[in-house]
């Protein structure tokens, strides 16, 4: 007798929109080859106006979960059955898991990148300087305070935007959060332990923008951390490098988001270094990028 094969994999994808520009699906479906599960990833560009019908579609069709990525991380949540803690806090959704047939939103942001910064530093009990307060900041500045981040200084060019993010961490969190304006070149504090960049400064193809602050204030002892993926090595932990500081690349971010998605949607541990070649591949990354 013939061997029955299954010609039904579980499907998960993203739903973004311009689409063509991520490479997440080469990370999560070399994954899905390495460990011999029969699952699929669909990289989708869903309009805005098409998003509602989207998430009904891929409920539908039985879909194991789904990323969302701009524009829809805050859209999406007014679809789906309940969010989980960190994704409730921060207030938009990058990962969707069935869940029961319920869509439960989660948000991988920041958990991928603290994740990430563990590898080198526990954040527990430290002072933390993070440069940015978009949708990045606020993931990683949620988690690093659900993590124990002992003080958080957010350091924005946006006054109000900069302002919600303390509040938020403040109010809700328990954590002790200070805003610092972003007019002028800004001096990291000398007992700060973790420097962070979550804004989209040096992100391709503008890699030779840098963060306007006095590079002489970054300090050995300090762990600098970035969460531009491409390319890896930003001007930013070039220079923290050269000083003698650990670093933290967005690469190591997004491949542990990736991580974090894979075990959501199959409850398997997938290898990170093998998401992190495919990305390198696909990236066209070499060695010293
Ligand atoms: P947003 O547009 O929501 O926020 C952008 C942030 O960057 C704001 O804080 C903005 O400040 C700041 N910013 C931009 N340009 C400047 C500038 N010239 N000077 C000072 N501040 C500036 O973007 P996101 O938060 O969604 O994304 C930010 C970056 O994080 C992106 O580059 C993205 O690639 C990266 N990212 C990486 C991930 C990973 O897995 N590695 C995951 C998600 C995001 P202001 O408020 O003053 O405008």
């Amino acid at each position: 007798m013939s061997k029955q094969v299954d010609f039904l994999p579980a499907i998960t994808g993203s739903f973004a929109q311009p689409a063509s520009e991520n490479p997440t699906v080469a990370m999560i479906e070399a994954a899905y080859r390495h460990h011999g599960l029969h699952f699929r990833y669909v990289n989708c560009e869903v309009a805005p106006e098409e998003l509602k019908a989207a998430v009904a579609g891929a409920k539908a069709m039985g879909w194991k979960g789904f990323n969302c990525s701009i524009p829809h991380k805050v859209a999406v949540v007014q679809h789906l059955d309940g969010l989980g803690e960190s994704a409730q806090l921060i207030g938009a959704v990058n990962t969707i898991v069935n869940r029961n047939g319920l869509w439960i939103g989660e948000n991988t942001d920041g958990k991928g990148f603290v994740q990430a910064l563990k590898e080198v530093v526990d954040p527990a009990g430290k002072k933390v300087t993070l440069f940015g307060a978009g949708g990045a900041a606020r993931a990683v500045a949620v988690e690093l305070a659900l993590a124990g981040a002992a003080n958080i200084t957010i350091v924005n060019r946006n006054e109000s935007r900069g302002k919600e993010v303390v509040d938020l961490l403040n109010d809700n969190i328990g954590a002790t959060a200070v805003y610092q304006c972003w007019t002028d070149k800004y001096s990291i504090e000398p007992d700060t332990e973790i420097v962070i960049n979550a804004t989209s400064i040096g992100l391709f193809p503008h890699t030779g923008d840098r963060l306007n602050i006095n590079f002489e204030t970054v300090l050995p002892r300090m762990v600098v951390a970035d969460g531009i993926h491409n390319p890896p090595k930003t001007h930013l932990l070039q220079t923290a490098a050269a000083k003698g500081c650990r670093t933290v690349d967005g690469l190591q971010m997004l491949v542990n988001q990736g991580v974090i998605g894979v075990k959501y949607w199959t409850g398997v541990d997938v290898d990170p270094a093998v998401m992190h070649q495919a990305l390198k591949k696909v990236l066209n990354i070499k060695e010293n990028d």
